[in-house]
């Protein structure tokens, strides 16, 4: 697919250049396969500096960026206090593989904020938050299964890589060559807000299970917010069982609220998974969880979890950083009216050109669905026009918008989106063809 006929001169020859080069050392000339505009076409932009709410070419086109490092980031690029903060830590040095104060002032940050987190230990990615929780999961049930949901997207570790969303939903894998059949038989999948589903697998199998894993707002098949009692019902099923909750806070910490959705919903889990907005757009991730159920990692308890840069003082700079501008600022509720005017404009355009295009909300989370059908699981979101989405990306990205280069990705909000910027996306928005 190319890119839409441009009214506005476009030109990105030296992000082609950086790209040809770029797949001659790195497969698909990407480091992240939905980097790569597979599900849209066209050329991926290679970015030389971002500040706010906007990224910069390398061909030195400006965009609004509605990415924000796939959610990493809430106050915008480079943000002078997160980047200073990053800066004194970095000149003490870089890397101790040793214990720093700065993560007890993290962690203790951390286990404030979320109900269901007395104790966390850190990581570098959000894959490594949820498979090192469900390890500990299995660990401390001496269980083997794990249960998860069709398109809910937890990283790409073997146990929780099938059928999930994000990458593998925009390029239709179901799972993946190299998970062994061990490791996909100790994962059972379940439609997204289906009670039922998931009843029924703890009626035949409850004792096996070690972990229901799951997005408590999913927002990476696109955004779709838990039906309500969804979350609570698991929590039963759980209790009733002896199975473990994990919470993939990911995306929704720091982000849905303060408090992660946990909060949002009030449904505890015994272990959430956290990465992206904590890390103040570094690697910087972690899973916590009840003492007890944390206690059993290693090295007070038996499961083994490990990392030369968990911890790492300049990503845990940043991340407090991050953090305490948060609670200075309390954001959520100027983002969540954002979200509310930019989306409630939208669904009015859309509407006007006799587009179908549901538009799924929670808090300042969203994204848009080109369909005239409730979104409420993966199947759903599957079923969406993808192709009128691909279409949507290259008009808004020729008139300096970018969007998620996928439709199975949320639509992600910092602080410095403001009018002037919703302004340019809804404009850009108003001469899309459909
Ligand atoms: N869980 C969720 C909910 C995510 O959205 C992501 C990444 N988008 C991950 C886990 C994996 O995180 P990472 O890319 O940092 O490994």
């Amino acid at each position: 697919m190319s890119a839409a006929a441009s009214p506005y001169p476009h030109v990105v020859t030296l992000s082609e250049e950086l790209f040809a080069r770029a797949r001659g050392v790195i497969p698909g000339g990407v480091d992240s396969p939905v980097r790569g505009f597979g599900a849209v076409g066209g050329t991926p932009l290679f970015y030389d500096r971002g500040e706010g709410a906007y990224v910069w070419d390398v061909d030195g086109n400006r965009y609004v960026d509605l990415v924000q490092s796939w959610g990493a980031l809430l106050f915008g690029h480079a943000h002078p206090e997160i980047v200073q903060a990053a800066i004194d830590a970095a000149k003490k040095g870089t890397s101790f593989g040793a214990p720093t104060e700065l993560e007890i002032e993290l962690a203790s940050r951390i286990v404030a904020a979320l109900p269901g987190v007395d104790m966390v230990r850190f990581v570098s990615s959000g894959t490594e938050a949820a498979m090192s929780a469900v390890r500990l999961a299995r660990g401390v049930t001496g269980r083997d299964l794990a249960v998860k949901f069709d398109g809910c997207y937890h990283g790409h570790s073997d146990a929780l890589l099938t059928r999930s969303g994000s990458g593998p939903a925009t390029f239709g894998i179901p799972g993946t060559p190299g998970v062994t059949r061990g490791a996909a038989r100790d994962t059972i999948g379940a439609p997204y807000n289906d009670l039922e589903a998931v009843r029924t697998i703890f009626a035949e199998r409850g004792d096996d299970v070690a972990v229901v894993a799951v997005e408590p707002v999913a927002a990476n098949m696109g955004v779709v917010p838990p039906a309500p009692g969804f979350l609570q019902g698991l929590r039963d099923l759980c209790d009733a069982s002896g199975a473990l909750l994990l919470f993939d806070e990911v995306i929704t910490g720091f982000r849905l609220a303060y408090g992660g959705a946990q909060t949002a919903f009030g449904v505890t889990p015994d272990l959430t998974a956290l990465g992206k907005v904590m890390g103040g757009g570094f690697p910087n991730a972690a899973f916590g969880g009840r003492r007890d159920v944390m206690e059993h990692l290693s090295p007070v308890g038996p499961v083994y979890q490990a990392g030369t840069l968990s911890g790492n003082p300049v990503a845990v700079a940043a991340g407090i950083a991050a953090l305490d501008l948060a609670r200075r600022f309390d954001p959520y509720p100027g983002l969540e009216q954002t979200a509310d005017q930019l989306t409630a404009s939208l669904a009015g355009m859309f509407a006007s050109k006799g587009v179908p295009a549901t538009i799924n909300r929670a808090a300042s989370l969203f994204s848009i669905f080109f369909t005239d059908g409730p979104v409420r699981n993966f199947e759903d979101a599957t079923s969406a026009d993808h192709d009128r989405y691909a279409r949507l990306f290259h008009h808004q990205l020729a008139h300096g918008v970018a969007l998620p280069p996928s439709g199975f990705e949320l639509w992600t909000l910092g602080t410095q989106h403001g009018p002037e910027e919703i302004a340019m996306i809804l404009e850009a928005v108003s001469s899309f063809a459909g």
